[in-house]
Formats: structure tokens, sequence, C-alpha cells
């Protein structure tokens, strides 16, 4: 009898794995059938264009077909991911089987450069360089300050900005001022440091995301992006971020960003994030003439912008104030399904992989 009653529980058991991965596929998936159904299709066609961008530039990157980012919605203040393959509590540690992104309810609108960074913590773990990163920050922070706090700091930070720095080189110098954007609360929020925290203290991240913007090349944006964080918080007026962290930072942020985007990798067969996901003048004159088109309501003009630029097209667009909201949201979210419906009907070249980011 007592064999029955642990016969009983095992299935029992399998019976709730079956019943939570229900749950949570239907939750995700039902909201397709619901008004905000274009929206998530819009935001899938932008996370599968950032893997996109690395295949096309990284050609045997990925070992093999990966299943695509899906998004769903939930209540949130940001957008946040789970990564394939990790253990999720609600799936009684079943592995997630393909990154879920999540969108706010009221952050649905194509043109927030967070999103990108949430898509690239997905890559950060699909190309495989996670601990790599993490190394690499801690050895060069420990060879370049020999100060154990700043290195357990920095190497705590890794993945956050690593997602920054990739989000700008999926998004160009617009993604830097939607994530500024995002980080410009009142003083003693961004001036305050937290202990443990995987986040950068803001007053810092920013100086982070201007520097890159110095590296890629857009020195302009860099100046404009340093100068307005500078006339928003002074260090002078008071913050809460050890002294150490402060003083350091003109020295240690180039050689974190550096350390990040444009050292090489073993995992990246010997290339730097910079070399797997290219940004240049040129994309960066494409978007601003998306964004223009955009303005203008001329969407057969930006009909062939990757949906990764069309995010920044459309923060452009939208801080231009020549663009109502509401009408340029549908605008991009029609585009972007419109572009994902195209690409469906190619030739079937690889006609199995059509779920494959
Ligand atoms: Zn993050």
């Amino acid at each position: 009898m007592q064999r029955v009653l642990i016969d009983i529980a095992l299935v029992e058991r399998e019976i709730d794995r079956a019943r939570r991965l229900f749950g949570m596929f239907y939750e995700v998936f039902a909201q397709r059938g619901t008004s905000f159904g274009p929206s998530l299709a819009a935001h899938d066609a932008i996370a599968s264009d950032c893997y996109q961008a690395i295949r096309q530039a990284a050609p045997r990157i990925f070992s093999g077909p990966l299943l695509k980012p899906v998004c769903y919605m939930e209540h949130g203040y940001s957008p946040a991911t789970m990564r394939r393959g990790i253990q999720m509590s609600r799936l009684l540690g079943e592995a997630n089987p393909f990154p879920l992104i999540r969108i706010p309810w009221d952050r649905d609108q194509p043109w927030q450069s967070v999103f990108l960074h949430e898509v690239a913590h997905n890559l950060q773990a699909d190309l495989g360089i996670w601990q790599e990163n993490r190394q690499a920050v801690v050895r060069r922070m420990l060879q370049s300050t020999r100060n154990p706090f700043l290195t357990s700091v920095y190497g705590r930070w890794h993945k956050e900005i690593f997602a920054d720095l990739a989000a700008i080189l999926l998004g160009g110098p617009a993604a830097a001022w939607g994530m500024a954007d995002f980080l410009a609360q009142p003083v003693p929020r961004t001036m305050t440091y937290r202990p443990g925290g995987a986040h950068p203290t803001a007053y810092l991240r920013v100086q982070m995301l201007a520097e890159m913007l110095r590296r890629l090349g857009f020195a302009r944006d860099s100046e404009q992006l340093t100068r307005t964080w500078q006339t928003l918080y002074q260090r002078e007026g008071g913050h809460r971020i050890p002294p150490q962290l402060i003083s350091s930072a003109s020295r240690v942020i180039p050689a974190v960003v550096d350390e990040i985007a444009f050292q090489t990798r073993r995992n990246l067969a010997h290339r730097a994030l910079a070399d797997i996901i290219l940004f240049s003048r040129e994309d960066q004159a494409a978007i601003r003439e998306g964004a223009n088109a955009l303005i203008h309501r001329q969407s057969r003009d930006v009909m062939n912008l990757p949906p990764r630029f069309l995010v920044s097209a459309a923060a452009y667009a939208l801080a231009s104030g020549r663009a109502a909201p509401q009408q340029l949201a549908r605008q991009v979210i029609n585009l972007l399904n419109q572009q994902s419906g195209n690409a469906r009907m190619k030739p079937a070249l690889n006609a199995p992989l059509r779920l494959v980011a």
C-alpha cells in the first residue's frame, strides 16, 4: 500500500508540472488574442532582429537554431527578462524553454530602448559569455585599480553594464538617451549606492553610456549626454556613493567599457562584442532618415529599416514633438507586423526555422 501511495504522488507530481507549464504558457500566449497582440508581435520582431544582427555579423556564433524570445505583458515598473534555460520555481524547477521578456502594461509602445537592454541580457546568456565577461571585468579591475572593493562592485555590475553597452550597439545613440531618460530619477535615488545591487548606481551608469558613445565615434551625443547628466546631478550637491567609486570613475569607466565592449572573448571566437553587433555612422544616418519618414507618415520609406533601428527612429520621431504618440505607436507597430509578415512570405529557405531567432 505504501508503494501505491508513492506511485500516486509521482503521478500527481507530473500532473502538477504539466499544470504549471500549461498555466505559464496560457498566460503568456492568451494575451496574443487581445488588443495587445499586435504590440507583442512587434516586440517579438524587434527581439528576433537583435539575434539576426549577430547572426549576420558572426554567422556561426550561435551553436544552432534557437527558439525566439517571446514577449508578454505583466504589471511592473520596468521590462524584465527570464533567460533561456534558467530553472523556474513556478515550473517546479523545470528549465525555461525560451527567453521570456516581460513588458509592463503601459510600456507597450515600440520606442523603449530599455527593451533592447532586456534583449541584450538574453544575448549575453545565449552567446555563453556570462561567466567569461564577469571574469574579464574582475581581472581588468584588479589589474587596473588593485582595489578589492572596486573590483567586487564592477564584477557584480558586469551583466547590467553588458546589457547597456549591447543596447547601444543595437540601437545607437538613441538607446543611450532612452536609458538615461529611464534613469533620470530624483537626486537621492540616482546618487545612492546600493550595496549588493546588480545595477550600477545611475549616476555612474549614465557616465558609462556616454563613454560608450564616445568610443563608437558619437562624440557630440557623448558630450551632450555628459553635460545633461552633470546639470541634473552634481556630486558637490551631496550624494550617498562611496568616495572611492566617485574618485575612480574617470579612470575606471573607460576601462570597464573597453573591457566589456572592445576586448575579445574566447566564446566569441576571439572577437569583441563590438565586432559581433555592428553599429556605424551609416546606421545612425538611416535611423535619422527613418525618424523623418515616420514624422511624415511615409511608412514605405522605413519598410527596410531593421526592427531594432525602428525603435530608435520612433524614439527620435516622438522626441521631435511632431508626431502624435498614439498614432506613431500604431504606425510603428503596424510596420513591424508587416515586416515580419513579409519575412514569413519569403521563399522558404529555412522553412522549419520560423520560430527561430
Ligand atoms: Zn538589466
